[in-house]
């Protein structure tokens, strides 16, 4: 193939690089199967459509820690039907991540000095990348859900703060995208886990990690506009 070409389901949220070689293209017939009647997309070097894929899609044989080598999505990848599984709260916060990134490209965020220190402090209770593949025990969701909970409250914390509109705008909008207080119960969450992680649970460390590589790429880095009132 002369030119990289990706293929991307929009439904699964999951990428795979069309290459010329025996295991890309066992993987590229796993795609066809398993992905032939959801809306999938070929993308180009240059497509636009690359613009509408976040860090919540999953690629193949990418380097982030959890995604799937070409060999394990062709064949028994363990993470499958986890990560497959529809993410409904994913899904909403990256619509509001989306829109605060056009925000910043368009020069129209404006920005408090309050918004640094506090994306600094929530960043402090941010480390999700958990793999889809990940085996759990109740102890391991029980550690997974603390963490879960602890970043919710910081994000509620966060509100109060004197943050610059659209900063505390997103993170209104976030918090109602995600899990409210109370919506991830525990027993719950340990039932619903084993041998892979509970759907919800993960649902929601993803949508958390969608915010964390918006807080860190962008928001700490924010100075606020010399016009800010
Ligand atoms: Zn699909």
């Amino acid at each position: 193939m002369s030119e990289l070409v990706d293929v991307v389901c929009h439904r699964c949220r999951i990428q795979l690089e069309l290459l010329d070689a025996p295991v890309p293209r066992e993987a590229w017939w796993t795609f066809l199967d398993e992905h032939a009647y959801h809306p999938v997309e070929l993308l180009w070097e240059h497509s636009e459509a690359r613009e509408r894929l976040d860090i919540d899609y999953i690629c193949v044989d990418s380097d982030i820690k959890g995604d799937p080598s070409f060999a394990e999505y062709a064949g028994d990848w363990p993470g499958r039907p986890l990560a497959l599984h529809p993410r409904p709260f994913a899904r909403a916060v990256a619509e509001i991540v989306a829109r605060a990134f056009d925000t910043m490209e368009a020069h129209e965020w404006r920005a408090a000095s309050a918004d640094g220190p506090v994306a600094e402090q929530i960043l402090r209770y941010m480390d999700f990348a958990p793999p889809a593949s990940e085996l759990v025990d109740n102890a391991a969701v029980l550690a997974r859900l603390a963490a879960v909970e602890a970043t919710l409250e910081q994000l509620r914390r966060a509100t109060i703060e004197p943050l610059g509109d659209h900063f505390g705008t997103f993170l209104n909008d976030v918090l109602r995208g995600l899990p409210t207080a109370g919506a991830l119960p525990p027993d719950e969450l340990c039932a619903e886990s084993g041998p892979l992680a509970s759907p919800r649970l993960w649902d929601t460390e993803r949508a958390l990690r969608l915010i964390q590589h918006l807080l860190a790429a962008r928001i700490t880095l924010r100075k606020p506009s010399s016009d800010a009132d």
